[in-house]
């Protein structure tokens, strides 16, 4: 299976990753998680990519269609994926067709994440993130078990510096601009499946089982 999971920022994307890997697909490819290992790293892609993640703007796309080529060409990502948060703009996803048809696959499943933007300040402002996991937590609704520690490592959790309610505004304009002629996009391959994202987390992992199966 190659999925694709699409939604504003906070709508959960991260959340339902690890499920669907587990059960579908062999590999997860977030394209925010790749660049803020890649900025911490303070490698060459890094440090082209702070300045426009700090504002909540989109990277270039040749960037990130660079760390995605070479992400897919891993072993374990022959037999399918998930990608978290790519394509965002048209001429992302343009470019990953072109790349499957070479490989001679394509998207199964697009699963568009929806929730209305009044919901995702609190999402948002509430996340702590275990970096090297990408475990999710909220302080409200997916408290760790020990505030400010990840429940599997026990190393600490941080929150993101762009996870503020001012920076929260560019990215959600950035979705709103770049990434909804996404969703238009693989509507018109037939290939979108929407998800009530704005329900609580259990739900939202039964609607997409059953949107995956
Ligand atoms: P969220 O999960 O909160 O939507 P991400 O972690 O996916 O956020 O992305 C964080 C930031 O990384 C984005 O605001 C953007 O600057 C950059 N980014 C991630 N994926 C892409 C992409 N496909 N194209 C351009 N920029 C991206
Ligand atoms: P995304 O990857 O789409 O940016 P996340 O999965 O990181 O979003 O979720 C954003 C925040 O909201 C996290 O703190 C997460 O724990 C919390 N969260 C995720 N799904 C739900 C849900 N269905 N209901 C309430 N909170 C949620
Ligand atoms: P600065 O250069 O502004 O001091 P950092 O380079 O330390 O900031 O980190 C930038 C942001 O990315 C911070 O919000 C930090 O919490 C987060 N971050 C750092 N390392 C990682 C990582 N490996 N995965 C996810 N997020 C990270």
């Amino acid at each position: 299976k190659r999925v694709i999971l699409v939604g504003p920022p906070g709508s959960g994307k991260g959340t339902q990753s690890p499920i669907i890997k587990d059960e579908y697909c062999l590999c997860h490819l977030a394209t925010g998680d790749m660049l803020r290992a890649a900025v911490a790293a303070k490698t060459p892609l890094g440090i082209k990519a702070k300045e426009a993640m700090d504002k909540g703007q989109l990277v270039s796309d040749d960037l990130v269609v660079g760390i995605i080529d070479e992400a897919m060409k891993k072993p374990s990502c022959q037999k399918g994926f998930i990608l978290d948060g790519f394509p965002r703009t048209v001429a992302q996803a343009e470019k990953l067709d072109e790349m499957l048809q070479k490989q001679g696959t394509k998207i199964d499943k697009v699963l568009n994440f929806a929730i209305d933007d009044s919901l995702l300040e609190e999402r948002i402002t509430g996340r702590w993130v275990h970096p090297s996991s990408g475990r999710t937590y909220h302080t409200k609704y997916e408290p760790p078990k020990v505030p400010g520690l990840d429940d599997v490592t026990g190393e600490p959790l941080i929150q993101r510096k762009d996870d503020t309610a001012e920076v929260l505004k560019s990215r959600l304009q950035a979705f709103h601009r770049q990434t909804e002629p996404v969703v238009d996009y693989y509507v018109k391959k037939g290939v979108v499946a929407n998800v009530h994202a704005e329900k609580p987390p259990k739900e939202v992992t039964t609607e997409v089982q059953k949107t995956c199966s």
